[in-house]
């Protein structure tokens, strides 16, 4: 696979195995600097298995996560739009060949009927879902774009949807621009593995089956304007050891390339779905201790890079991972074409550990002291791609961040929220402005003031 030197990934874990506790103390430390660490570093992580050590990383983790990300979290829910697909991934409900999942691929209205229901639980950021081809004979890419636009032109009362993600099959740069002219925030696309020979017999057949194709998108999407863009291994398909060093060598390919890696890692793990055996004998499914380490490693050797998690993870175990890493989480999800409105769309690309809803979520969330973000003042501002990063790493984002956070949790608060979180949520709040300086206390309460007057989508 390109950009993926097998050996060299392999000889490195070969060589992290005979490391001794203080290098990992050292490696710890370097963490700590915020800086990154190496493939070799990363390696020697990934090695640990000695629980005191274990529990260090974690611990370090946990700090870099707060240094940098402070107590917020980024709420969005995806929207699966179709569920035709012409590849053959052994691990999809969405396969081709897979016979009991009933294909639909939802008209603008019913787009539009989905993204209506999510305003109206508070939601303001939404991630598209696709499989590659919707069997209708236009461009793939207008169904995209037509999507798109559809999200972005529905209002409720005085809510809508201020960003749009996608997570698609690749395409051209031609068709990657179209993307960018609708309006999408981040490109979302995983490589699944990155170990060639595994990855070849897990996509038998279809466009999806060339390895190299499917990393090339990210620098097309790159080349047509796109600078924020998502990437991850689908853990459980490999040795995460490997992928993790893999994922690794793409991000560096990306900073050597465009001088900027990618906005978000997205950490999926594998889960059941519908009609596939795949994980019967799937001799990589790694633990949740494994998942935790590997979260938190991302974290250290990758600190400015946002890291996604579903509901296919449980609720207590998503509670652990916030704490070490993960930045920006769905809630609420359906996974099925019309799965948000739809009697008896039950036919989900897999099935998701947490069911609950948004409003449980948020509570659990400010319960723990953590702060939900509907935040999508940076791509609106033009903070992306590079200009984001330069941002980010002096720390100057963050104090934005922070603002824009609290702002649009008082305006779920307001306007959705159940009574119990209401409560919750505005005592969060009045802690949060105790942390603030003088200057952005000011800010906030005009801010505040001018929610209070019915003013929506305020941000800086
Ligand atoms: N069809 C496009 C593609 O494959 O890139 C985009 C949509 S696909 C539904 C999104 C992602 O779902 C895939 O990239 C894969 O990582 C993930 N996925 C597929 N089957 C899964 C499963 N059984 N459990 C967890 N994640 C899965
Ligand atoms: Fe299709 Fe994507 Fe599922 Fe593969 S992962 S079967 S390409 S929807």
């Amino acid at each position: 696979m390109k950009h993926i030197d097998e050996q060299k990934i392999f000889d490195i874990l070969a060589d992290a195995q005979k490391v001794p506790a203080a290098d990992v103390e050292a490696v710890l430390a370097r963490g700590r600097a915020l800086k990154g660490l190496t493939l070799k570093e990363t390696a020697v992580l990934l090695s640990v298995s000695d629980p005191a050590l274990l529990k260090k990383i974690l611990e370090t983790a946990a700090w870099v996560k707060n240094e940098i990300y402070g107590s917020r979290i980024v709420l969005f829910a995806p929207l699966y739009t179709s569920n035709f697909c012409m590849n053959g991934c052994l691990y999809c409900g969405f396969k081709a060949d897979n016979k009991s999942v009933k294909r639909k691929a939802l008209a603008p209205q019913e787009i539009a009927q989905e993204v209506a229901w999510l305003l109206g639980c508070g939601h303001k950021r939404i991630l598209l879902v696709a499989g590659e081809s919707r069997g209708s004979r236009r461009p793939v890419v207008e169904d995209y774009v037509e999507a798109i636009e559809t999200v972005y032109r529905v209002r409720v009362g005085a809510h809508q949807i201020r960003r749009v993600n996608i997570n698609c099959a690749p395409l051209s740069v031609e068709d990657f621009r179209k993307l960018k002219k609708a309006g999408i925030g981040t490109y979302q696309l995983f490589q699944e593995t990155y170990h060639d020979a595994t990855y070849r017999r897990l996509h038998p057949y279809g466009p999806k089956s060339d390895p190299d194709n499917r990393l090339d998108a990210i620098d097309r999407a790159f080349g047509a304007g796109i600078d924020d863009v998502g990437i991850g291994p689908l853990y459980g398909l490999y040795d995460y050891r490997f992928e993790t060093l893999g994922l690794l060598e793409h991000i560096r390919h990306l900073e050597e390339t465009f001088g900027v890696g990618p906005h978000t890692i997205s950490v999926p793990r594998i889960e059941p779905a519908h009609g596939v055996d795949f994980l019967e004998a799937a001799p990589y499914r790694l633990s949740d201790e494994e998942f935790k380490k590997t979260v938190a490693i991302l974290r250290l050797a990758v600190p400015y890079t946002g890291i996604i998690l579903t509901t296919r993870e449980a609720p207590s175990f998503r509670d652990e991972l916030f704490a070490i890493g993960v930045s920006q989480v769905s809630a609420g999800s359906r996974t099925s074409p019309g799965g948000y409105t739809q009697d008896g769309a039950d036919d989900g690309q897999f099935f998701p550990n947490d069911a609950r809803n948004l409003d449980q979520v948020i509570g659990s969330l400010i319960e723990k002291g953590l702060c939900p973000s509907f935040c999508a003042a940076c791509y609106r501002k033009e903070r992306t791609g590079s200009t984001f990063m330069d941002l980010a790493k002096p720390g100057t984002i963050k104090g934005k961040c922070q603002m824009n956070a609290l702002i649009t949790l008082k305006e779920y608060l307001d306007d959705f929220a159940s009574p119990v979180v209401k409560e919750r949520g505005y005592r969060l709040i009045e802690q949060a402005k105790t942390l603030l300086d003088e200057s952005s206390r000011r800010q906030l309460s005009a801010f505040f003031e001018d929610i209070q007057k019915g003013i929506r989508d305020v941000y800086v």
